[in-house]
């Protein structure tokens, strides 16, 4: 076991670059691009480019620990740094080689002014550079600016001279969401890697791999529902293994000890009251349903697509996960559910797949400003009116 998971599950907290980018394409190019500067002792700037929770952040920490990590490069896996050396615990215990600064606090957000908050920008810019760098002990400094497409006009331009003064002594990283909005000039001096979206696949292996060094069991459902749920970011994956890992191991029974991946079976049951038209039992089942309000309504919606598709194509394929909280309800709790809208169907005489259309539309537009009892208490009275229609 390489680290207690309490101490590490922090976005920050990968060790090397494949427990980040596996084996994306842009990969090789950011190693070969950390031999050369190693190699040159000129420190061109780099912009990570791509969406929040991509992991950029995380990279960029693992890049300027291998910058200055003592080890010798070429023994190194994956040029990782080695996590042993002066330096790379140094760089642990907030490095003087590392400086992390926001770019939208540059400025004071309060003010409207542009010129204001240009000014602002240009100070900060400023006193970034004449931080005094004579305790790092490290050959080079790493400043790391994040949502640096706030950066504009006159801060970009002072920006851009320190680079060019800086060249042999720092390395500038550029942390970029939006690179339509990034400073052309800035770019333009920047060696550009874009950072994509994990596959589910890929962000799996990654999580499985980050788990046996963690001395935690793991269930490759629960890490896949976690997959699932983080969207392609790791940053949102790793917070959730976090999560899940303060219960035990990462299991199926750990993983539905949390809000977001434990309303699968709750659901099941309160549908279960729903269609026998046990109304306060249904609601109060619902009112278990994940944490909060908006998280209860949309899992309204994914369970009805979920039974949908399921009436459809009998299961859901592997890649067409509705949620992955649905995802670990046991088949057979499907088909009991199933049965019992046909039940339902029977006794009522709508057809099933015409009651879930007309629930999964009314579910759609409730979201608005309802709440979730009104809402609940609204879709039930509406298939309860379908019966009375249909019977009478
Ligand atoms: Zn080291």
């Amino acid at each position: 076991m390489e680290q207690p998971p309490s101490a590490c599950l922090d976005p920050g907290c990968p060790s090397s670059f494949r427990d980040v980018v596996g084996h994306e394409r842009w990969f090789e190019a950011l190693i070969s691009n950390l031999r050369n500067e190693h190699a040159s002792g000129v420190h061109q700037p780099i912009a990570l480019v791509g969406a929040a929770g991509v992991g950029k952040r995380t990279v960029a920490r693992i890049y300027a620990k291998a910058l200055v990590c003592e080890r010798e490069l070429d023994t190194r896996i994956d040029a990782a740094p080695c996590g042993t050396c002066d330096e790379c615990l140094a760089f642990d215990r907030s490095s003087f080689a590392y400086v992390e600064v926001d770019a939208r606090h540059f400025g004071d957000q309060e003010q409207d002014d542009k010129r204001v908050d240009e000014r602002a920008q240009v100070n900060a810019v400023h006193s970034l550079i004449e931080r005094d760098s004579g305790l790092n002990t490290a050959p080079v400094r790493v400043v790391v600016i994040n949502n640096a497409e706030e950066l504009v006009g006159a801060a970009a331009d002072v920006a851009l001279k320190t680079l060019e003064l800086e060249i042999s002594s720092s390395l500038y990283v550029f942390l970029v969401n939006d690179e339509m909005r990034f400073s052309a000039a800035l770019r333009s001096r920047c060696s550009v890697f874009r950072i994509g979206p994990l596959s589910v696949e890929g962000m799996v292996g990654r999580l499985l791999s980050l788990c046996a060094r963690w001395g935690l069991r793991s269930d490759e459902v629960a890490i896949r529902a976690i997959a699932r749920a983080a969207r392609g970011s790791f940053g949102e994956a790793l917070s959730m293994l976090g999560r899940v890992a303060a219960h035990g191991d990462l299991t199926i029974e750990s993983l539905v000890r949390e809000p977001e991946f434990g309303w699968g079976p709750t659901m099941m049951a309160c549908w279960r009251a729903v269609l026998r038209d046990r109304r306060d039992e249904a609601l109060a089942l619902f009112g278990q349903v994940g944490r909060d309000g908006p998280m209860r309504m949309k899992a309204m919606q994914s369970f009805l697509v979920a039974c949908q598709l399921r009436r459809l194509l009998g299961s859901v394929p592997p890649d067409g996960s509705v949620s992955p909280a649905l995802d670990l309800v046991s088949p057979v709790d499907w088909e009991l559910i199933l049965d019992d809208w046909t039940a339902w169907s029977r006794r009522t005489g709508l057809p099933v797949d015409e009651a879930m259309d007309r629930m999964v539309g009314l579910w759609a537009c409730l979201m608005a400003d309802m709440s979730w009892g009104a809402c609940f208490v609204r879709g039930m009275s509406v298939l309860n009116a379908e019966r009375k229609a249909s019977s009478g």
